[in-house]
């Protein structure tokens, strides 16, 4: 008896705190399994493979889309990224709830096929926090951090296209709220199909 994983999709702009978020997400909820995605961009100072990303050459990367290989995928600033998708399928089949911290274009194309995945917006309290938090992470030169800044106020207009929208002011709070709504996802009736049946099928044998 098990019913389906939920399929979880966080988004936001770059140093919305979506990574921070999920990290302290999954220490909060263990069995929440986070989807490693594959990128096409070199990696960051401490990233690793296969954890941060699986970091791969344009090439490999047209090849997988080539086989049909992703959930969805996005060019985000000049670099692909991709959920690798049988991994996925095969999680949710087993019942784990799976995360993806994908950009907007990706999360819409999840939408068009997963009606029933959580759609979760993260969001700055300011424009002015969200550029003060990308320059004090010196990740990115100018330029990019500009391209952030100019593509987070665009995206921010499709914001009610997500079911649930969380100000990452207070850290501890945004992750109270997220955990929140995951947990209430998992109430759902819709989501506990096959184990309401198994309920029922109990009392019905011990009524006889
Ligand atoms: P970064 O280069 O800062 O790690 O990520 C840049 C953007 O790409 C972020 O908005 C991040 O959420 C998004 N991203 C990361 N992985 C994926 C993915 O698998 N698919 C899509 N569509 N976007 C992704």
């Amino acid at each position: 008896m098990s019913d389906r994983g939920i399929l979880i999709v966080l988004s936001g702009p770059s140093g919305a705190g979506k990574g921070t978020i999920c990290a302290a997400l999954r220490k909060e909820m263990p069995n929440l399994v986070y989807s490693v995605s594959m990128t096409t961009r070199a990696p960051r100072v401490g990233e690793e493979e296969g954890i941060s990303y699986f970091f791969r050459s344009k090439e490999e990367f047209q090849q997988l889309i080539e086989d049909d290989a992703f959930l969805e995928y996005a060019k985000v600033y000049d670099n692909y990224y991709g959920t690798p998708k049988q991994h996925v399928m095969n999680l949710l089949s087993e019942g784990k709830s799976v995360i993806l911290e994908i950009d907007i274009q990706g999360a819409m194309q999840v939408k068009e096929r997963f009606s029933e995945a959580v759609f979760i917006y993260i969001v700055p309290p300011s424009l002015d926090i969200l550029s003060n938090r990308l320059r004090d992470r010196g990740t990115d030169a100018t330029d990019v951090i500009n391209k952030r800044l100019s593509k987070a106020s665009s995206e921010l207009a499709l914001a009610h296209r997500y079911d649930y929208i969380v100000v990452n002011d207070e850290l501890d709070e945004a992750v109270e709220k997220v955990a929140s709504i995951l947990r209430a996802e998992t109430c759902r009736i819709k989501r506990n199909k096959e184990k309401i049946q198994y309920i029922y099928n109990q009392y019905r044998n011990n009524e006889v």
